[in-house]
């Protein structure tokens, strides 16, 4: 059965637009993955410990694959950018990618959340999304994308200019 996925992507060290470009390539190379459309880029201020601003994107992804078996995907995927694991908690990173929201379905894992538990509180996630999906329901909390950044205070997140990444709402081809 095929359902909407939506990921989050975020880099803070290195070349972070690179960092996102080799993440989406590498998420459209996943038999049973399709990458559906990119959001626009945005600039982020960290949460957590003083580090580097973060570079942020969402993509919607066609996927085949049960949640768990994506997680695990997206985990080897970060390892192959330089992600080490076992870091500081919100510490820089190369690469982080968040399962956002998956059309439909509700996990509540020891080892993953979907709808993500900080997606309702982090505009730098919510801002790309409201370009691909505004009328997403959040399955939990019974609010659509664009409600639940209405109810969020301001926070240091803005649109840039990308160089390499797909910036419009375009398919991404191979
Ligand atoms: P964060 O993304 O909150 O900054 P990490 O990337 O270090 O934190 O993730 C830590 C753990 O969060 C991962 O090992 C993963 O098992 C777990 N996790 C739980 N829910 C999700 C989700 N929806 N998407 C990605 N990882 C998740
Ligand atoms: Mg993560």
């Amino acid at each position: 059965m095929s359902a909407t996925v939506y990921v989050g992507l975020g880099s803070n060290e290195g070349d972070r637009e690179a960092h996102l470009v080799s993440a989406l390539e590498a998420m459209s190379r996943i038999d049973a993955v399709a990458v559906l459309h990119c959001s626009s880029l945005f600039e982020s201020a960290p949460v957590g410990p003083p580090q580097p601003h973060y570079l942020n994107a969402v993509v919607a992804l066609e996927c085949t694959l049960p949640p768990q078996r994506l997680l695990c995907i997206l985990k080897q995927i970060e390892r192959d950018l330089g992600r080490q694991h076992g870091g500081p908690r919100w510490g820089p990173r190369p690469i982080d990618l968040d399962i956002l929201l998956w059309e439909g379905e509700v996990v509540a894992d020891p080892n993953l959340q979907v709808p993500h538990l900080e997606l309702h509180k982090r505009r730098f996630a919510l801002e790309p999304l409201s370009e691909l999906a505004p009328d997403a329901e959040h399955p939990v909390l019974g609010m659509t994308v664009i409600e639940l950044l209405t109810q969020l205070a301001p926070q240091d997140v803005r649109r840039c200019e990308a160089t390499w990444w797909p910036e419009t709402l375009l398919p991404v081809t191979e």
